[in-house]
């Protein structure tokens, strides 16, 4: 690929030569996410201030450079896949946590906060980020705003949306606004936060941001509970959550996915159910008996085989390690893994898993079906082989059918992930034309050369 020579020169005399990487040895180690999408950049820079940030962002305006935002790419739905002759720019040295204000329960950090430190920095003076992306230990705050992260406890505590206050960005001409700020309250002018989180990187960047935080739990139980059908466990979901506990976290593993994890781990996971429900309940510690009693007597109510309630830290971890290993288990089976996200109301979740095993079998494709059916996301992974086309021809026809059904449950095509590349040629499915048009206008109006991170969310070379 040829590379532009004048801009690699004109980036290293604005950050200097040790902030920009134009080998291709250095380009490749940026040319995936999470997906099994790839592309070369012409350049990767690695600033570490916004003045940084918006000089790269001047630049690529004037010269018309595309520039893709990237965290630690584990995104999984192809956002951070750098474009043909693109700036990709590693926000990951911005790394401080610049305050953490007990008074006011808020942090101020920069966007490669990687969300594991920034959880483990809060809960150490009492207080609590709950947004868990499970790829928290490696995912960054900037990648969680920009896809708006979820994760098992958005049950009971929301999703990255919820805690953003205030946010820096930087814009397409590089300039640098501030929104929302370290209030609670915040009602002046449109709502700006809200249309950057979740937008991918396509309408700025995101160069420090105020996440609100709250008391830290006292403590927490987790139970596993086995069920011969599918069915049960589903309804067992829908009777916990009528008993008004909303527990911190619901999550269903089918049959498919405890038999790769077995394999995988061999932690003794029962091979003769249809699926697991883990749940985890938190709150003040004399609340917990009372709550794991009634889940526990719901879900021997509703039929489950066996409920296992852990009893140490060891337990609870062990339980845990199954869920938290179902990516790599799953890989086991097929090097490629097409990761949705479909999320229907959680009453439609049984509907959504049986329509998902009908496509499975009809299009012969290994599907494993977990997530967190608490709040309605679940994650059917597709396990392919990218190398044979026929099976990936077949799986795209799959996951089409999948999406409509989760549209036809009153459902979304994401709850999570992000629209990025993968899921562009489906968004219209879910908006029509006039919803993207409308999309599509405001990106305009943000990006008018369409340089943000093109080819995201809408499709197309240029949005
Ligand atoms: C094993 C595994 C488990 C996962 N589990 C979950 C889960 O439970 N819940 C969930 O929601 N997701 C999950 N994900 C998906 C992924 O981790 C999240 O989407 C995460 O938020 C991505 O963060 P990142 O730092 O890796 O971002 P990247 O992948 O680097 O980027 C993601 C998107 O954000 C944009 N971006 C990055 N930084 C910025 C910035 N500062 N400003 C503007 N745009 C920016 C990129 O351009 C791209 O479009 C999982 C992924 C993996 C691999």
């Amino acid at each position: 690929m040829k590379k532009n020579e004048k801009i690699i020169k004109q980036l290293i005399k604005l950050l200097g030569q040790e902030k920009v990487y134009s080998s291709l040895e250095d380009c490749l180690c940026y040319s995936y996410d999470g997906t099994f999408r790839t592309g070369v950049p012409s350049v990767v820079v690695r600033p570490s201030s916004t003045q940084e940030v918006a000089s790269v962002m001047k630049l690529a305006s004037q010269e018309n450079i595309p520039v893709v935002p990237r965290g630690a790419g584990t995104g999984l739905s192809g956002g951070a896949v750098p474009v043909e002759g693109s700036v990709v720019i590693d926000l990951t040295s911005m790394n401080r946590i610049l305050k953490v204000d007990p008074a006011n329960m808020l942090a101020v950090v920069e966007p490669g906060v990687v969300t594991a430190h920034l959880h483990k920095t809060v809960e150490e003076m009492g207080l609590f980020y709950p947004p868990d992306p499970s790829s928290a230990n490696v995912s960054t705050i900037g990648g969680n705003i920009a896809e708006c992260a979820g994760g098992p406890r958005g049950l009971k505590y929301g999703v990255t949306r919820d805690y953003v206050l205030g946010l820096e960005v930087v814009l397409a001409g590089g300039e640098v606004i501030n929104c929302g700020g370290e209030t609670i309250k915040n009602v002046s002018g449109y709502d700006l936060c809200r249309l950057f989180v979740g937008s991918e990187g396509t309408l700025g960047i995101v160069t420090r941001a105020v996440l609100r935080l709250i008391p830290k739990p006292e403590a927490r139980r987790t139970i596993r509970a086995d069920f011969k059908t599918i069915e049960e466990a589903a309804e067992t979901i829908t009777a916990i959550l009528s008993a008004g506990v909303i527990p911190a976290a619901l999550e269903i593993m089918d049959d498919v996915t405890i038999r790769c994890v077995e394999n995988y781990l061999r932690v003794g996971l029962p091979l003769d159910v249809e699926a697991i429900l883990l749940i985890e309940v938190d709150g003040p510690a004399l609340s917990l008996p009372e709550q794991v009693k009634t889940i526990a007597a719901l879900c021997q109510q509703y039929g489950a085989a066996r409920v296992r309630v852990a009893e140490t830290k060891e337990e609870e971890t062990e339980l845990w390690r199954a869920r938290k290993s179902v990516s790599p288990a799953v890989v086991q089976v097929k090097p490629t893994k097409i990761s949705e996200d479909a999320t229907v109301p959680r009453k439609n979740v049984p509907a959504l898993i049986k329509a998902i095993k009908e496509i499975a079998r009809r299009y012969n494709l290994d599907i494993v079906i977990f997530g967190h059916a608490g709040d309605g996301n679940l994650h059917p992974n597709i396990l392919v082989d990218k190398s044979n086309p026929e099976e990936m021809e077949r799986a795209e026809r799959a996951i089409a059918e999948i999406f409509q059904a989760a549209l036809s449950l009153g459902g979304t095509l994401s709850g999570e992930h992000g629209i990025g590349l993968l899921k562009a040629p489906f968004l219209e499915m879910e908006y029509g034309q006039s919803g993207v048009a409308l999309m599509r206008r405001i990106k305009e109006a943000l990006d008018p050369r369409g340089i943000l991170n093109p080819g995201k969310i809408f499709g197309g070379a240029r949005n």
